[in-house]
């Protein structure tokens, strides 16, 4: 059985991140809310996608590579970060983008234009249409000498998600010294990674810990998670067995990925007013909106200890109205 330990990793995040209880919330909700600020994980303006390239690019470094593709929408947070992450390393960024949404340069487009990262707009709806221009891409690079690494979109293969076990084993060490134990964990679901990670977390250093991820996206998660959780195990050399209850999901897209909804707007507000916290109308606003859902649905044991992940998305922030 291998470690986390026995992965290379490059310390690129400023971790661990704070865990912290949302106390205005808590006594609204009578419930003992925590969150865990990956907001702050401090490259650019921080976000999940941090945690995962601290392995990507360590693989793309060990690999040789000087060039580092990855892909998403226009608005793409995990881009942007790899664009932040790969100038921090002396490696170039190519960002080969769907030419969807908002591409004008305004939120995460402003900030690529500002790293000086090179962006790419493919004209499609399809990943496997971006894929085969990445391909092409790498062709062309090696050619003339480079050695270039491709990440798929939001790093979400296991080495990424390599990132979000290492983060539950951070979660139940804090709450450890903090002196209460995590019932549930709450994160948001977009390309798998993040939740894939935690969950595995989860199974490895704390099995009773439930955790729950809101999607927002249409994907079917339920298959996607479980499958990116066994292979990330069978990255550690564990076989795993899979309960229903290991994967848990709740969608609430609204109309659709990346487009700001009514509830997920409530919730950003909810958690400006009550907090002073920022979510994001395309990630966290809905994610929190979802956890807030089930709230109501009674999802939640009475004095159950619930750690909500802020997974970042300030740079899209800015490129959106919110009505
Ligand atoms: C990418 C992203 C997510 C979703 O994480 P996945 O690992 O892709 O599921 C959540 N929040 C923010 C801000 C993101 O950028």
């Amino acid at each position: 059985m291998k470690q986390l330990a026995d992965f290379p990793r490059i310390p690129l995040g400023i971790l661990p991140t704070p865990l912290y209880k949302l106390e205005n919330i808590s006594h609204i909700y009578g419930k003992n809310i925590y969150i865990k600020r990956d907001d702050l994980t401090g490259v650019a303006l921080g976000g999940n996608k941090v945690r995962k390239l601290e392995f990507l690019l360590a693989d793309a470094k060990e690999k040789g590579a000087d060039t580092v593709l990855t892909t998403g929408g226009a608005q793409s947070n995990h881009a942007m970060l790899t664009a932040a992450c790969a100038n921090r390393l002396g490696m170039k960024a190519i960002l080969v983008l769907k030419k969807r949404g908002i591409w004008e340069r305004k939120g995460n487009q402003l900030l690529n234009a500002i790293l000086g990262a090179d962006v790419r707009f493919v004209d499609t709806d399809r990943y496997e249409n971006v894929y085969a221009e990445m391909a092409v891409i790498m062709e062309g690079l090696e050619k003339e000498g480079h050695r270039a690494y491709s990440i798929p979109v939001g790093g979400s293969v296991p080495l990424g998600s390599l990132g979000y076990v290492r983060c539950a084993k951070e979660i139940f060490e804090q709450a450890e010294g903090m002196g209460f134990s995590v019932n549930h964990i709450l994160c948001c679901t977009g390309s798998g990674g993040t939740h894939a990670g935690m969950a595995l977390g989860a199974k490895l250093f704390s099995p009773e810990t439930v955790v729950t991820g809101v999607a927002v996206d249409d994907d079917p998660f339920e298959e996607i998670v479980p499958r990116l959780m066994r292979e990330t195990a069978a990255l550690l050399e564990r076989t795993l067995f899979l309960a229903d209850s290991d994967v848990n999901l709740k969608y609430m897209v609204g109309s659709g990925y990346a487009i700001p909804s009514p509830e997920g707007n409530a919730a950003i507000r909810l958690m400006a007013k009550e907090e002073g916290l920022i979510l994001d109308p395309v990630y966290t606003g809905k994610a929190f909106a979802g956890f807030l859902a089930l709230l109501q649905e009674g999802y939640f044991e009475e004095d159950a200890n619930i750690v909500f992940l802020h997974s970042g998305g300030a740079g899209g922030l800015f490129a959106m109205d919110m009505a």
